[in-house]
């Protein structure tokens, strides 16, 4: 890495334990945190990464490996990348190594907040009534031997069990994930687990602990091995955790925090006292429309986001899905012209330089949908609107998870971590009705629904025997 630093790293304390140093963290929240830190004033913002799982290993001994630094490249719409080097994150623990060190730090009198970002399957929370998931071995576990956590819920149990111990105050845990009221999920999650637990640990909670709601905006590829080397060779720098996203950024927090917070509306970060639209806006039509343009364009056979934007037929496709299918639920946040916000994310789609991966998008649906179409689809199936691109999506994804095969033959892998046999039964089930009674979808009572069940049980033959791009031809010849 350079030798050029912005800032004294010595002198930084730690007052943010961030939970999840994936890619999104290091392009979004550190970004952040490194603007910050150049004001003396705020020098005890450093973050102290924890990486929690035992697949985290590389993440760890990368960054560890050249002092916690990293490169940011930042790739704008207009072609042009901006190089950051990233220095926010002061200290790292991994928990399957360092499991005391990490509840410690939870317990540490200057951490001051808890910032997450363990993606949206990492709450724990049934994806069809959204309840926390009690069977689950771990979480077993971890409620048995409270102070030999294995996942997030023990460890921050028993991390602020120290915490109450030592009398240091409470602090504010921070959802940065994509969830539907992140903080009022957070809370749930956490207290519900709290609850059973530890009755007493519950209450303290409960007087010590705030959860914000946040909006959190900044397309973030995976780094690849082939982007590493891309990476380096332009920037010069041998990095061997560098990250790369796109221009635009957004965050926009509920500003409840407990115990004190950075000055971050000095560095472009909103701090507003309901989030709510902001989220609503940026869950309905951005990750809605991520969702509804990936399972297509995996099929129809690409691999990237900028060049499926470049087919009309995807791109009229999410236009429309945003316009008659969206819109119509989500009010315009105080400052916002949604004509606008939506023509921008036309333009960040197709950014050339971020050419994020359809297979990102289309990873872990069954945590997605409940997330980004369930809410909206309820909405729509109440208001008597048409249901046909929903049905194109659904069966879309049914057909990406069958037949592993796209419109030019060619296979792809997919990423559902919590798919069950039950589940596999379900989406090969001769019977495409039998798919509606997956997890995200079952208490929807879709087959049932006239409006959509005749599209879907017919896009699903369609996209079987004629292809996905002849059903989006037709489908925007239509509109
Ligand atoms: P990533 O795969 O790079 O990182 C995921 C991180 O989550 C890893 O550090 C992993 O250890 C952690 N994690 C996963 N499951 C966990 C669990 N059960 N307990 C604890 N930690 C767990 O992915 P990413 O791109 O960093 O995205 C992470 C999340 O950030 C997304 O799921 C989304 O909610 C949010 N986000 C991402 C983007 C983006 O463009 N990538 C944009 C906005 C929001």
């Amino acid at each position: 890495m350079g030798n050029q630093h912005n800032f004294d790293g010595e002198r930084m304390n730690c007052g943010i334990l961030h939970i999840g140093v994936g890619n999104f963290h290091r392009a979004h929240q550190a970004f952040f945190i490194n603007q910050l830190l150049r004001d003396e004033d705020q020098a005890n913002w450093g973050i102290c990464g924890v990486c929690l799982l035992a697949s985290d290993k590389n993440t760890f001994q990368n960054l560890t490996a050249q002092n916690l630094r990293y490169t940011l490249t930042v790739c704008g719409r207009d072609g042009r990348d901006e190089l950051h080097e990233i220095e926010a994150i002061k200290e790292l623990l991994w928990a399957v190594e360092q499991p005391d060190a990490v509840l410690d730090k939870i317990a540490d009198p200057a951490i001051k907040i808890i910032t997450l970002t363990i993606t949206e399957g990492g709450y724990n929370l049934d994806k069809s009534t959204q309840s926390f998931i009690w069977d689950n071995e771990t979480v077993e576990h971890d409620l048995k031997r409270p102070s030999a956590p294995k996942t997030i819920f023990g460890f921050i149990a028993e991390g602020l069990r120290r915490r109450r111990e030592k009398q240091v105050g409470g602090l504010t845990i921070l959802s940065c994930d994509n969830l539907q009221h992140n903080g009022d999920a957070a809370k749930q999650a956490f207290t519900t687990f709290i609850a059973e637990q530890d009755e007493d640990l519950f209450h303290w909670v409960r007087d010590h602990v705030s959860f914000p709601n946040s909006m959190v905006d900044r397309i973030t590829p995976t780094t690849t091995a082939q982007d590493v080397e891309r990476l380096n060779k332009k920037s010069g720098i041998a990095d061997k955790a560098p990250v790369y996203c796109e221009d635009f950024i957004q965050w926009v927090i509920e500003d409840n925090f407990i115990a004190g917070r950075p000055a971050l509306e000095r560095v472009g970060v909103e701090f507003t006292d309901n989030v709510e639209p902001f989220e609503n806006m940026k869950l309905s039509l951005l990750n809605a429309s991520h969702t509804l343009l990936s399972y297509p364009s995996m099929l129809k056979g690409y691999r990237k986001v900028d060049q499926a934007m470049q087919d009309e037929d995807i791109r009229a496709f999410i236009k429309t899905f945003m316009d008659l299918d969206i819109t119509p639920h989500v009010p315009a946040p105080k400052g916002t012209d949604l004509e606008e916000y939506k023509q921008t994310l036309v333009e960040r789609f197709g950014n050339k330089s971020v050419s994020d991966q359809v297979s990102r998008l289309c990873g872990d649906g069954l945590s997605k949908f409940p997330v980004y179409i369930v809410p909206n689809l309820k909405k729509m199936i109440a208001a008597g609107q048409d249901l046909s691109r929903v049905a194109i999506l659904i069966a879309a994804y049914r057909h990406y998870l069958a037949y592993l095969k796209d419109d030019t033959g060619s296979s792809y892998e997919i990423n559902e971590p919590w798919l069950t046999q039950q589940d596999l039964d379900l989406i090969k089930d001769e019977n495409p009705l039998a798919f509606l009674a997956i997890p995200p979808f079952k208490h929807l009572n879709l087959a049932d629904e006239k409006g959509f069940a005749e599209h879907y049980v017919n896009y699903v033959k369609r996209i079987k025997n004629e292809g996905m791009g002849t059903v989006l031809a037709n489908q925007s010849l239509s509109h």
